[in-house]
């Protein structure tokens, strides 16, 4: 198999929120470099033990575990910001990989639930500490949107 097609078959299984914990810039520029036989597949906590058996299925490799010391897989956690302390700031839109979070400049912003995967990007960038993670409500609908 050529290795960009093989590129393009591992970037379809990552989650895609460019979060950076595989330790490259994004999803694909990890893809490409399992494609090359540079990386190994349990290096994404977004995708999970469940991501790293779909990487080593695509790639003919026995699964492993992913590995833990990369950060946690939370997908069943959604951000949700809290109204009295959101100045608008917009600095969570900004960063959001999936735009799921609405809202405009000194407005109050808003996460749209299904869109969400859990990344904790906005929490950690907001300057009011207003968001905060929660176990999602509606699991199916949040596999859905996905
Ligand atoms: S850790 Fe996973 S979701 Fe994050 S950039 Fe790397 S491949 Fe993408
Ligand atoms: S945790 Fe925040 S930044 Fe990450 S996908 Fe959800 S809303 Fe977007
Ligand atoms: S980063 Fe925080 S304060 Fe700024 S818009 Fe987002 S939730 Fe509101």
């Amino acid at each position: 198999m050529q290795s960009d097609r093989l590129t393009e078959r591992l970037d379809r299984v990552l989650p895609q929120t460019q979060c950076g914990q595989c330790g490259f810039a994004d999803c694909r520029l990890y893809a490409g470099a399992m494609a090359r036989g540079d990386a190994g597949i349990d290096r994404c906590p977004p995708g999970g033990d469940a991501g790293a058996r779909a990487l080593a299925w695509i790639l003919g490799v026995p699964p492993v575990p992913y590995d833990r010391s990369r950060g946690e897989h939370a997908p069943d956690m959604t951000a949700v910001i809290l109204e009295d302390g959101c100045i608008g700031c917009t600095k969570c839109i900004q960063i959001c990989p999936t735009a799921a979070i609405i809202g405009g400049p000194k407005f109050m912003h808003t996460v749209v639930e299904p869109l969400c995967v859990g990344c904790e990007l906005c929490v950690e960038i907001c300057p009011m500490d207003c968001v905060l993670m929660e176990h999602l409500q509606n699991q199916d609908q949040h596999e859905k949107a996905l």
